[in-house]
């Protein structure tokens, strides 16, 4: 779950991160008290679930609260990168010496956790990473033992820190750790981490995401910080996503679902180790127009799939199935099959003359082969890659 700065810096706040004065507010008026609450210029940020904020006119600063108000006023209900701003993070304005970044979260190539941190932070970070990869420092930290002070300073005179600064910074980089440890982050990052002019290390940014599947047991230690769950994505789900979901949750057994609706015709059961977005990815780039995206894996049941497929294919507009997945180490491609073949016949459907491409491999395939053979579906095996695989779906389902 993707935090608002507020929230992120409610967080960094419990685990002791100093942070500047500032208040959340929703009204013009609210702004104006908060400016002369912080009783000095004052920088008013969009509270939208949304980063390069800064570039956009989603950071404006105000010497006095009259002018805060009547920023607040112009900032208050414009749009922003999609969304529409409601609430607005007024805070004192930092005199910033030095803008720095620093980072707790998971590295693919080592499947470890690291923290990273920089000299150069601030808005053009992400070409720093590009341009000149080696201004940013790394220390990888053990799964089981956390961060340790002679990382914090690695990092922190590795960022050419000095006396007082460098101390502080070693602290907040701690402070920082565990909060992202705690709160089953995986991601936690200062961006700009400000070091002021009068020597004061300030979390200026924060941006933080929670792990989904940990929430669970974060619930109530994010619910003391006026945290609570909710559906990340900008549109609420479809009536179509939403029986998607309960079949999913309906069996704790593998996964069938992550269900997205799109207006396309081409139906979509895609899955394993990454291939749902592979293949999907695949779909688009031969000129096909999904009706829907999904996952499979973790060994669903026939019962799962069986559903997911029925649904898919009473969803208006479907005019042809694609089953395609990566070679399945961990699932049975006959569940698979026995599923999607109940699911037809359950709708009347003729498997041998309905478009329907499928292309999966792995444990108890050829039990697999054997059922489609049954029904007279010409599937494709792991010898057709997925683009080939997915062209034949959409030649299949655009009557080529
Ligand atoms: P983002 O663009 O969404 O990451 O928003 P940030 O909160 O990081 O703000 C973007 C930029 O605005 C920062 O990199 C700073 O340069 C500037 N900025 C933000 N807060 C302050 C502040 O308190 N004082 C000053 N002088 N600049 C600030
Ligand atoms: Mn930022």
């Amino acid at each position: 779950m993707r935090l608002y700065e507020y929230e992120s810096k409610r967080i960094l706040e419990s685990a002791g991160v100093p942070l500047p004065k500032g208040r959340l507010v929703s009204t013009p008026q609210e702004a104006s008290e908060a400016a002369r609450e912080i009783g000095g210029p004052v920088v008013l940020k969009v509270q939208v679930l949304a980063t390069g904020r800064g570039k956009a006119g989603g950071v404006r600063f105000a010497d006095t609260p009259e002018e805060a108000e009547r920023v607040a006023g112009q900032m208050l209900g414009m749009p922003f990168k999609g969304y529409t701003v409601e609430r607005l993070l007024v805070e004192e304005k930092l005199p910033i010496a030095q803008e720095l970044y620093v980072a707790a979260t998971y590295e693919e190539r080592t499947k470890g956790r690291l923290m990273m941190a920089s000299e150069s932070g601030g808005m053009d970070i992400n070409e720093v990473a590009e341009k000149d990869p080696s201004r940013i420092k790394k220390v990888s930290v053990g799964s089981w033992i956390g961060m340790q002070p002679f990382q914090a300073r690695e990092l922190s005179f590795g960022l050419g820190l000095a006396g007082k600064v460098n101390s502080a910074a070693q602290a907040v980089f701690l402070k920082l750790w565990n909060a992202f440890d705690l709160f089953d982050a995986t991601l936690a990052e200062i961006n700009p981490l400000v070091v002021t002019e009068d020597g004061r290390v300030v979390a200026a940014d924060a941006h933080i995401l929670i792990e989904d599947d940990a929430l669970y047991r974060q619930k109530e230690r994010l619910g003391k910080l006026g945290i609570h769950e909710r559906d990340d994505n900008a549109r609420p789900p479809t009536p179509f996503e939403v029986e998607a979901l309960k079949i999913d949750k309906a069996d704790y057994r593998g996964v069938a679902g992550r269900v997205v609706e799109f207006p396309g015709n081409l139906g979509l059961i895609i899955g394993a180790g990454g291939g749902s977005l592979t293949l999907f990815d695949a779909v688009l780039r031969n000129g096909g127009k999904p009706a829907n995206y999904c996952e499979v894996g973790g060994n669903p049941p026939v019962s799962k799939i069986y559903r997911l497929c029925k649904l898919i294919l009473q969803k208006p507009g479907v005019k042809g199935l694609a089953v395609m997945t990566n070679v399945f180490s961990n699932s049975r491609v006959d569940f698979l099959a026995r599923g999607v073949i109940k699911a037809m016949l359950e709708l009347g459907i003729d498997p041998a003359t309905y478009p329907l491409t499928f292309r999966s491999a792995g444990a108890f395939e050829e039990d697999a082969y054997a059922i489609l053979r049954k029904y007279g579906v010409k599937y494709l095996g792991r010898e057709v890659n997925f683009e080939e695989a997915a062209r034949a779906a959409v030649r299949m389902v655009e009557g080529l």
